[in-house]
């Protein structure tokens, strides 16, 4: 191992946990990242020495965490080269920030006849709302298809859009198989209908930069869980003509300007969408993540990543039986595979026994692994920038002993 990435995994504590008595080998980066000590810190200070609610109070407390917390959304305002701070709101995750368009925009735009396009990589989070909000407007769901690859047919894609096109909601880097989707191009082809754009970010912020502007991204979506940061806090992203002209998503404290029994004006940009006492230290944290991403630098990342994926690709391919769901050209540091003759879910139990963690199962992907007739979904080892060539070893030995033990 080098010394960078040496000095970089003392970075984060939990790396150094012995699991069932075995040195933890963390492939499960998709699911969700681990924290660096910085973050930890900040979290655990805030609520050390600055706890206090924001935006309300005269008091020193209390303008030292607004200024922690609003100094946060400029730090992701410049992380997603956003135009204006007033675009980032925070939510509490990717989920919450689709339904937060789907309620907010999408009712109030969809009508009957129209469509929704999504893709067959889509998560969960990025379809069931998109499906009900079809169901009830009786307006229409069309999918994308991929090849046998997990690439989207864009030929496919340019002839679905058409003027009755209102929306277009696509994952930029699938959680299950890896595929890195043209997004660019998406956004582009929709806008030449008029099309909106909701791109699903949750897979994408941890691996490579992302501009809002040069995408021209509508919505842009992701969770800070994913990106090194807590749980249970996330960032809608919108064009702000876009968000001026759509309803809050939650009503209450914060949100308001003015209020009489009869009638309420509603806040400026961002508090319109930031009802009630947001997760404070989460926003914090959030933002010491994003300096921590940006200070190990995506080109370390990318370079790390990329050799990761195509040592983990060569070796895993050679064990007997193994086969790789998911071959884009294009493809993040995640490996979807399924052993002949055994069930995922013992191969995660039994790779766990070693100290090894990977995901098992659908991936909050049912139509998808249904319509590739994998009914146990696929095991999914998911690097991050952190990870070692040594671990890939311990991952392939640990698959070799699972293929000899059943
Ligand atoms: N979209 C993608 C591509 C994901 O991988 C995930 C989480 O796995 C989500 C959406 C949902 O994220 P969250 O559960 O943080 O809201």
């Amino acid at each position: 191992m080098n010394i960078e990435l040496d000095n970089i995994r003392k970075d984060f504590p939990i790396l150094n946990e012995k699991v069932n008595n075995k040195p933890l080998v963390y492939l499960d980066n998709a699911a969700t990242t681990q924290k660096p000590q910085v973050v930890i810190d900040a979290i655990s200070n805030y609520y050390t020495h600055t706890n206090s609610n924001i935006h309300r109070s005269a008091h020193t407390l209390a303008s030292n965490a607004t200024e922690l917390y609003e100094n946060s959304r400029d730090t992701i305002q410049k992380f997603l080269n956003a135009k204006y701070r007033h675009e980032i709101n925070f939510t509490r995750g990717t989920t919450e920030g689709i339904n937060l368009v789907m309620y907010s925009w999408a009712m109030h735009n969809i009508h009957e006849g129209d469509e929704i396009i999504i893709s067959a990589l889509e998560h969960h989070s990025n379809l069931v709302p998109w499906q009900q909000l079809c169901t009830q407007k009786k307006a229409k769901l069309l999918i994308i298809p991929i090849n046998e690859h997990g690439e989207l047919m864009m030929d496919i894609y340019y002839k679905q859009l058409s003027v009755k096109t209102k929306l277009v909601c696509c994952v930029h880097t699938s959680n299950s198989l890896g595929t890195i989707n043209p997004v660019k191009d998406i956004i582009e082809k929709a806008h030449l209908f008029g099309a909106k754009v909701l791109i699903d970010g949750a897979q994408a912020v941890a691996h490579a930069f992302i501009d809002v502007q040069a995408l021209d991204a509508d919505f842009f979506v992701f969770s800070g869980h994913k990106l090194f940061g807590p749980t249970g806090i996330g960032v809608l992203y919108a064009k702000e003509s876009i968000l001026n002209e759509m309803n809050p998503f939650h009503y209450g404290g914060e949100m308001i300007k003015t209020v009489s029994y009869e009638t309420t004006t509603f806040n400026d940009l961002p508090y319109k969408f930031e009802a009630g006492t947001p997760n404070i230290a989460g926003v914090i944290g959030l933002g010491v993540a994003i300096k921590y991403v940006e200070s190990v630098g995506f080109d370390f990342i990318q370079k790390q990543e990329t050799a990761l994926l195509q040592y983990a690709t060569e070796k895993i391919q050679q064990i007997n039986g193994l086969r790789i769901i998911g071959t884009a050209n294009n493809k993040a540091s995640v490996i979807s595979f399924v052993i002949e003759n055994i069930h995922t879910y013992d191969v995660g139990v039994l790779l766990d026994k070693m100290g090894i963690a990977i995901r098992t199962g659908h991936h909050c992907c049912m139509p998808l692994m249904e319509s590739l007739s994998l009914e146990g979904g696929t095991c999914r080892a998911s690097f991050s920038f952190y990870n070692t060539k040594e671990e890939v070893d311990t991952l392939i030995s640990g698959l070799e002993r699972v293929v000899r033990m059943i």
